[in-house]
């Protein structure tokens, strides 16, 4: 992604733009509780966007049911829309995934998932918003 194409705003800019509960998650880097969210057992069809700038980001088509109470995908709809971090917070080492586009947490990446990836993206419901097809 071209660095002219992201989305650069102020936090001040967020808050009124993002419920205190999404502000939280997707720019506090905080994380929903396990089983709260709205999409975690959600097998609806579509395309999951960028809660906080509208990327698209996750494919229903890579869902999965991984039982930890979050939305658990294979791989994201393009790779380039998303960015990986190194995250050594709360004494573990994780790798956190972002929308490269506005530079929002979504949640992490775990070698742990389901072929043909074998990777589990854990994301937070608040960093989704489902958009279904017509
Ligand atoms: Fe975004």
């Amino acid at each position: 992604m071209d660095e002219k194409e992201k989305i650069t705003k102020t936090e001040e800019e967020w808050k009124k733009e993002l419920t205190p509960e999404e502000y939280r998650i997707l720019r506090e880097k905080g994380t929903e509780p396990a089983f709260s969210g709205e999409y975690y057992k959600s097998k609806e069809a579509g395309v999951y966007l960028c809660r906080a700038c509208g990327e698209k980001l996750f494919s229903s088509d890579t869902k999965f049911d991984s039982g930890t109470g979050w939305p658990s995908f294979t791989e994201p709809m393009n790779r380039e829309n998303i960015e990986l971090k190194e995250d050594i917070s709360f004494g573990m080492r994780r790798t956190e995934v972002l929308c490269k586009k506005c530079g929002s947490h979504l949640g992490h990446v775990f070698d742990d998932g389901p072929q043909p990836t074998g990777k589990r993206f854990c994301v937070n419901s608040l960093s989704l918003k489902l958009d279904k097809p017509n």
